[in-house]
């Protein structure tokens, strides 16, 4: 049962794959592809307290480069690809996964920065 004035729990995975704000689950976090939003538009949560910046590509490099690095060697054993065949599936791999994970995954970091409250601010003030 929710308490009055506080509000309700949103999963972090929750918020972070409906690309949703990480308060209220309801508002948008992006006003672009990868721009958080100042502001929630339903709950009015301040959405740059808790951006990650350029954190959730990094983990998106480690993630698609240790998927791609195997499935490359493998194709390579069993099909015996061309280099240009190597360059043709692994550029379109590493292109799709990064343009369907990198929302979803952005908004997840921030989801976790919200709840966890982690903050750039922080860091600026020297705290
Ligand atoms: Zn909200």
């Amino acid at each position: 049962m929710d308490k009055p004035g506080v509000p309700p729990q949103v999963s972090p995975l929750a918020a972070g794959l409906g690309c949703r704000c990480p308060r209220c689950g309801q508002g948008k976090l992006f006003e672009s592809f990868l721009t958080v939003a100042d502001r929630c538009e339903v709950c009015g949560c301040d959405l740059q307290e808790a951006n990650s910046g350029d954190g959730p590509a990094v983990f998106l490099i480690f993630l698609l480069g240790g998927l791609v690095v195997p499935l490359m060697l493998l194709l390579d054993a069993w099909l015996g690809l061309p280099l240009w065949g190597h360059a043709l599936v692994g550029g379109v791999f590493i292109l799709g996964g990064a343009l369907a994970l990198l929302r979803p995954l952005k908004a997840t970091v921030v989801a976790l920065h919200y709840r966890n409250k982690v903050s750039d601010r922080d860091a600026r003030k020297g705290v």
